[in-house]
């Protein structure tokens, strides 16, 4: 994947990069805990690019299942990473839950995190600096970024957000079901050997339970704030 191709993709959205310094914000944290609506918020507040890494994976999930082959198969996986169509990123099939299943099969395997490692340190790199979300910016992507978030939420919050989410989009799921697999995907994600969700010794604890947005951002830009000693 060409980390300049996603640079300029993502710039079609993003505001204009601050001048400098360059400040990198790394949000990590477990399905639907809120990281991305937060991220936003902070890409917006700050004048920062946004990334949400999730999606890049689950591009490669969706290019994978598209295929027709199996998210576990390796070999298909890292194919799907290497030939990543990154047009793909802004496909609104990539939010179906089916596809989240299946960026979390393909996220367990090193070489497809080896593959797209380098665009995301490319765009983290970008002038003025970037927000990342996903599950390991702060450990993996960006270690030494500025501000690092890890945003939780209690699994029946998160369950419900997501079970409204897809309600929306017209997915008929259950929210015992959709419970179900974000425990699934939890425990995939923490428990792989290679970069697996985890809060950064440094990261700052944000649980946005029972945390209407607008509280949530706000003890984001708290947090942020503070550790840039801003008052
Ligand atoms: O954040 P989102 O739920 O869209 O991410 C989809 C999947 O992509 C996650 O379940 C996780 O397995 C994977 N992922 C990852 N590392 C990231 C971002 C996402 O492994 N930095």
């Amino acid at each position: 994947m060409d980390a300049c191709v996603l640079d300029a993709h993502r710039m079609t959205s993003a505001p204009p990069p601050r001048k400098s310094p360059r400040m990198i914000i790394a949000v990590d944290g477990p399905t639907a805990s809120g990281k991305g609506t937060l991220s936003r918020r902070i890409g917006a507040r700050y004048g920062l690019a946004v990334l949400d890494t999730g999606a890049i994976y689950r591009a490669v999930g969706l290019a994978v299942l598209d295929a027709g082959a199996d998210p576990s198969d390796d070999a298909a996986a890292a194919a799907a990473a290497a030939a990543l169509d990154l047009a793909a990123i802004d496909d609104v099939r990539i939010r179906a839950d089916r596809v989240g299943q299946a960026a979390s099969i393909v996220a367990a395997k090193p070489a497809v995190r080896a593959r797209l490692l380098e665009a995301q340190r490319a765009f983290a790199r970008r002038p003025g600096g970037a927000v990342l979300d996903g599950r390991d910016i702060a450990t993996v992507v960006c270690p030494d970024a500025d501000v690092k978030l890890f945003v939780t939420a209690a699994l029946a919050e998160r369950a419900a957000r997501r079970h409204a989410e897809l309600a929306g989009r017209g997915e008929s799921v259950t929210l015992a079901d959709v419970a179900a697999q974000i425990e699934a995907r939890d425990a995939r994600d923490a428990n792989r050997p290679v970069a697996p969700l985890r809060q950064a010794p440094d990261a700052h604890l944000l649980d946005t339970t029972g945390l209407p947005i607008e509280e949530a951002a706000a003890r984001a830009f708290a947090i942020i704030d503070a550790v840039l000693g801003r008052p």
